[in-house]
């Protein structure tokens, strides 16, 4: 940094609770991104943030300076254009689900995307489990299908919001990624850069996600929805459960085909019920609906007239991907082995711990440990019971896909220990945990 206060000063204002001004913010982030302030002081920096916090508008000026720290895109002439992301859970593929029945009801959808890292899986990884997919459109490719066909789900391009890549590789080394500021300033600048008009957010909540416990889901979506409001972008947040996986498969390829299968109107009861209700958020802020009950119903016929699976088979063509793995999934990559887990005797499913399911399919090989790891699009889980059900003696309960690694033994186990039982019945898990929106 040249003129202005020196990095080491910001970084002790902060540490002893003060605050930034957005001028000092954009001189910092920008000299970040350049360069020109070292990881060390930029670590120093987030950690002083994750203990002393930000107010709203320090929060949206740092967004504001994320944001500008690379290219903006323009979408106006698409008309209004809606994006939707998840903060990221064990068996989400919603996005596969909401964002081409949004699009078979008329609302572009552009939409960057990001892979799986620990527990928590990614809608690229599972994309690419599609024979020739591409995740990586250039910006004029992005815009020019986006006119297409009005639907393009991508990776990030390097030239957007590039601070949010390095801070977050940062963050990710140096325990500071839990912080409400730094997670809705990431998130936010992202969606600010890419130019939508609105975004309907999936804030999970649970020990599958970020967010543990409803109070900082709740602190998260207000601030994300604060960060919208500043920079005039309507946010909707739905927070949703993320105690159980969603829906039942866990693993690349078999969240495709469970995706598919919820487009032919044949899914499990929660990944439905969110991808209907996700999906009329997007259709309100897409203005192509005049109430929730309206966009429901519009929704739904998208899945009934299948014009919701002809998107997504759209989408996979135009992105270079085989579409008869969309006609028929038993194309997708398979795991040569399955092992199946029976009940020992008859009981309730009473919990099913979201983060164990979750690093068991890092174990299968489905996720990764460390960013940049391969991945095996091919293994996984479906549980075949949730949270209430109960499973009659020698009944299954959950299918896992093998591909005969060193480590698969230990992930059989954790599977099987991630499951508590009860005699007694047990109530299901409510899905839907609150809703936070802008005007
Ligand atoms: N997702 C993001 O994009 N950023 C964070 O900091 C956390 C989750």
């Amino acid at each position: 940094m040249t003129a202005g206060p020196r990095v080491v000063d910001l970084i002790e204002r902060k540490r002893d609770g003060g605050r930034l001004s957005a001028a000092e913010l954009d001189q910092l982030i920008g000299a970040y991104t350049r360069g020109a302030v070292p990881d060390y002081q930029l670590a120093a920096f987030c950690m002083a943030v994750v203990w002393r916090g930000m107010d709203r508008v320090e929060t949206a000026a740092l967004t504001s300076a994320m944001a500008r720290s690379g290219e903006r895109l323009d979408l106006r002439r698409f008309g209004r254009v809606v994006d939707k992301h998840s903060t990221g859970g064990v068996g989400d593929k919603t996005t596969l689900v909401v964002v081409p029945l949004v699009a078979a009801c008329g609302v572009p959808v552009a939409k960057m995307s990001g892979r799986g890292l620990g527990f928590s899986g990614g809608t690229l990884d599972k994309l690419e489990s599609i024979a020739g997919y591409r995740v990586d459109l250039s910006t004029a490719e992005f815009l020019a299908q986006l006119e297409r066909i009005g639907l393009v789900v991508t990776g990030q391009t390097a030239d957007l919001a590039p601070a949010d890549g390095l801070l977050y590789a940062l963050r990710d080394a140096t325990g500071t990624v839990p912080s409400i500021p730094l997670i809705a300033s990431s998130v936010m600048s992202k969606k600010i850069a890419a130019g939508a008009h609105a975004v309907v957010l999936d804030v999970k909540v649970g020990r599958g996600a970020f967010m543990k416990d409803l109070p900082s889901a709740r602190a998260l979506a207000r601030a994300m929805v604060g960060i919208g409001a500043a920079h005039r972008m309507a946010v909707t947040c739905l927070l949703t459960d993320m105690e159980q996986p969603l829906g039942c498969a866990v693993g690349n390829g078999l969240e495709v085909a469970e995706a598919v299968a919820t487009l032919r109107g044949a899914g499990p009861p929660d990944l439905l019920a969110l991808a209907r209700l996700a999906g009329a958020e997007m259709l309100l802020r897409g203005r192509k609906a005049r109430d929730r009950r309206g966009a429901l119903a519009r929704i739904d016929r998208a899945i009934a007239d299948g014009s919701g699976l002809a998107k997504l088979r759209e989408l996979v063509v135009a992105q270079g991907g085989d579409g008869r793995m969309i006609d028929d999934t038993g194309r997708l990559p398979r795991a040569p082995r399955t092992e199946t887990l029976r009940a020992a005797r008859t009981a309730y499913v009473s919990d099913i711990a979201a983060d164990e399911i979750g690093l068991a399919s890092v174990r299968l090989g489905a996720g990764r440990e460390r960013k940049g790891d391969p991945i095996d699009h091919r293994t996984g889980i479906v549980l075949q019971a949730k949270v209430g059900d109960r499973v009659e003696r020698g009944a299954p309960y959950a299918q896992i896909h093998l591909a005969g690694r060193d480590t698969d033994r230990a992930a059989v186990t954790q599977i099987e220990r991630a499951f508590r039982w009860s005699a007694r019945a047990v109530p299901r898990r409510r899905l839907v945990l609150g809703r936070i929106a802008s005007r």
